[in-house]
C-alpha cells in the first residue's frame, strides 16, 4: 500500500432541474459555463442529461443536470443533502461578478467573509443554492466562454456543502475512509480538504440540528462525485469501502467516466468517478455539446428517444 491519495477532488456534481431551456440559459449565459454534453439519463432515456463545464469538461468543473421539466416533482431543501454548490473565481474577479449578477437580475447576498474567502450567495432558476467564492487560492487559467470574459470565468468548483442534523458520523467517514482532513471550523461549519488542498478539494459539513430533512426532486442536488486517477485507484477505494461494510455498486460505465456509488453514513449519495476517458471521447473540442450523444445500447431507438425529448437551443 502506498500513501498517495486515491481521491483527488470533486469530479462532478449532479442536480435535478425543472425547465431544460431555463437551466441552459442560466448556466451558459449567466454563469458562463460551457454546455459540453447533451445526452440522456442512462437509467431513464426520456430525460436529458446535461453536462456543463469548462472548455473541455475537465474534472472538477463539471455540473450535470437531469431536467425533469416543470412537471417534475419539486424537491425540498433541508438536511441529509448537499445544500450548496460553490464555484471558484480569482479574488480580482469579485467586483465583476457582483456587477454581472446585478446586470442579469440575480439577487445575491454578500460578499460575506468566510474563512479567508469572499462569498456571493444566490439561487439558480430552480431555487437551489449556489455560491461564487472569490479567493487568492484560485490559480487555474481562465477560458473564453463567449458570455463571461476569460479573466473572470468560473474556473470550476470551490467546494460543496453538505447539511446534516448530526454531523459526527459523516465527519468520521470523511476523515477516515475518504482521506479528507479537517482544515477549518467556524460556527456550525467544518471544512474538509484533500491533501494539497485548494479549490475543488473542499467539502464543508454544516450542522443544522433543527432543520428537517430535505426531499429529492426539482431544485435538489442528487449526488456528488469525487475524482480518482484511474480504474485501479477506483477499485482500491471500492475494496476499502467494502471492507468497512459499505454497500458499494459495481463499476458502472458512464461513457465519459467509470463510476461507483455508495451512501455516506448521513445518507447522501456519493460517487467516485475516474478522470478518464473524459468528454472528448466522442466529440471534438469545438463540437462539444452540439449533438445528442447516446450510449450504443440506445442507438437502435434513437429516433424514438429524440422525439420524446423537449426541444432546446444552446446559446452560442
Ligand atoms: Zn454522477
Amino acid at each position: 500500500m502506498n500513501n498517495e491519495n486515491k481521491i483527488t477532488g470533486i469530479h462532478h456534481i449532479t442536480a435535478i432541474a425543472g425547465n431544460p431551456q431555463k437551466n441552459i440559459d442560466f448556466y451558459v449565459k449567466v454563469l458562463g459555463l460551457r454546455f459540453i454534453k447533451k445526452t440522456v439519463n442512462f437509467d431513464d432515456p426520456h430525460t436529458y442529461h446535461f453536462y456543463y463545464g469548462d472548455e473541455t469538461g475537465n474534472p472538477g468543473t463539471i455540473l450535470t443536470f437531469f431536467p425533469w421539466t416543470e412537471h417534475g416533482f419539486k424537491g425540498k431543501r433541508g438536511t441529509g443533502q448537499i445544500s450548496a454548490i460553490s464555484f471558484s473565481i480569482p479574488l480580482s474577479s469579485l467586483d465583476f461578478w457582483m456587477g454581472w449578477l446585478t446586470k442579469n437580475n440575480i439577487a445575491f447576498a454578500g460578499p460575506l467573509n468566510r474563512f479567508s474567502e469572499q462569498v456571493l450567495i444566490f439561487e439558480d432558476p430552480d431555487e437551489f443554492e449556489l455560491e461564487i467564492v472569490a479567493s487568492n487560492e484560485e490559480k487555474r487559467p481562465g477560458w473564453n466562454s463567449g458570455f463571461v470574459p476569460k479573466e473572470h470565468s468560473i474556473r470550476g468548483f470551490w467546494s460543496a456543502s453538505i447539511s446534516h442534523q448530526k454531523t459526527e458520523m459523516t465527519e468520521t467517514f470523511m476523515s477516515g475512509l475518504l482521506e479528507f482532513k479537517k482544515v477549518n471550523q467556524a460556527e456550525n461549519r467544518i471544512r474538509f480538504a484533500l491533501v494539497g488542498g485548494g479549490p475543488g478539494t473542499y467539502v464543508d459539513l454544516i450542522s443544522l440540528p433543527d432543520q428537517p430533512r430535505g426531499i429529492m426532486g426539482v431544485g435538489a442536488i442528487h449526488h456528488i462525485a469525487f475524482r480518482t486517477a484511474d480504474d485501479k485507484t477506483q477499485l482500491e477505494v471500492r475494496e476499502k469501502l467494502i471492507s468497512k461494510n459499505f454497500d458499494v455498486t459495481p463499476v458502472v460505465d458512464r461513457n465519459y467516466f467509470h463510476s461507483i456509488y455508495f451512501k455516506e453514513p448521513g445518507n447522501v449519495l456519493f460517487e467516485v468517478a475516474t478522470d478518464p476517458p473524459g468528454f472528448l471521447v466522442d466529440e471534438k473540442p469545438d463540437a462539444l455539446g452540439k449533438s445528442l450523444k447516446l450510449p450504443e445500447w440506445f442507438e437502435p431507438v434513437r429516433s424514438e428517444i429524440e422525439s420524446s425529448l423537449p426541444k432546446i437551443i444552446i446559446p452560442q
